[in-house]
């Protein structure tokens, strides 16, 4: 017998729900016969009825587990808590919106199940029904922190991950505060099977990412993986040295051989505007990596459970 856990973080999600039960059901009946599944829902705090229509669920399938957090901690802490509690062979990460169709885990499951991968993992082929902005500003991204990290991040990547539990136990062992799980997968490495598909709109309810959101999300990313935005204010600095050593140098001479009086404060003005921008900027650029540092060595418990089945 083999048993796969189905993780899906829930907020405000009694809309949809219902319809990616149903939806996922008729999925899992095309698995073989000695595969057994728990599902696995993780309440985040829900504003609506959620944890209700989770209980309902479950009261007629008794492979429904349920985590119900005392806040809304956020779709990684979710993510974490689903990992931690997941008893499975094999895990996956579902969205309950239905934009991870339920009618690709069979053949992620062969995938890892017969060939020789740990993982698969899934990407959007196309960001059809997104603002175009919002796309822009992720290609930019992606473009971005692959430069400054020394694994790959996937651009598109969903959190729509299955993966064995060797995958899964190395992923519970970063025990860090700041979650970004696309990240944390990728860091992890293993042998990862991509697939692609296109993008679905939600069936219900709607998107809990605000663009300031989704900006926040971005910088922790980078934050999480990289310390190049700190090299990058070290260079800056430099640069900056280097040019006014040259221009004192210049003004020095000028005056001496041509008397000319240095005229102009408007320049000196701009400059004392630019060269103190730039000292923001990077003391900006400390602080974010000082803030994740204070929130880690606090070591507060990512999640907090109020209620939970098992
Ligand atoms: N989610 C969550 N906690 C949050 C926000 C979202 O558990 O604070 C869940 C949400 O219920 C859904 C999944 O994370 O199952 C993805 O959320 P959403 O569809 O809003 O994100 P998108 O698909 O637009 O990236
Ligand atoms: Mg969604």
């Amino acid at each position: 017998m083999e048993k796969i856990s189905i993780i899906v973080p829930c907020f405000n999600e009694d809309k949809a729900l219902p319809l990616f039960y149903e939806e996922l059901i008729k999925n899992i009946k095309k698995f073989p016969e000695n595969v057994d599944f728990e599902i696995l829902f993780i309440n985040d705090g829900s504003k609506d009825n959620t944890l209700n229509v989770i209980k309902e669920l479950k009261s007629k399938d008794d492979r429904i587990q349920y985590i119900s957090f005392s806040r809304n901690f956020g779709k990684e802490a979710a993510i974490f808590a689903g990992l931690e509690n997941a008893s499975g062979d094999y895990v996956t990460l579902m969205d309950a919106d239905l934009q991870d169709p339920p009618s690709l885990l069979l053949e992620m499951y062969n995938y890892v199940s017969k060939e020789n991968y740990d993982a698969v993992g899934t990407k959007r082929v196309n960001r059809k029904g997104e603002p175009i902005v919002r796309s822009f500003f992720s290609k930019i991204f992606y473009r971005l922190i692959n430069k400054m990290t020394a694994f790959e991040m996937v651009d598109g990547a969903r959190d729509f991950v299955f993966m064995k539990r060797n995958v899964l136990d190395a992923i519970i062992s970063l025990k860090e505060y700041n979650r970004y799980s696309k990240g944390l997968f990728s860091f992890v490495g293993f042998n990862v099977k991509w697939i692609e598909y296109k993008n679905i709109p939600r069936v219900a309810g709607k998107t809990k990412w605000s663009f300031w959101k989704l900006t926040q999300y971005a910088l922790e990313g980078i934050t999480a993986f990289s310390t190049a935005p700190l090299i990058l204010s070290s260079i800056i600095g430099l640069i900056f040295c280097v040019v006014s050593f040259l221009l004192i140098i210049a003004i020095i001479f000028k005056t001496l051989i041509l008397g000319d009086p240095t005229s102009g404060w408007p320049s000196m003005v701009c400059i004392i505007f630019m060269v103190s921008g730039i000292q923001l900027f990077s003391l900006g650029i400390i602080g974010q990596y000082l803030s994740k540092t204070y929130l880690e060595v606090k070591q507060r418990p990512i999640y907090i459970v109020k209620e939970k089945s098992k």
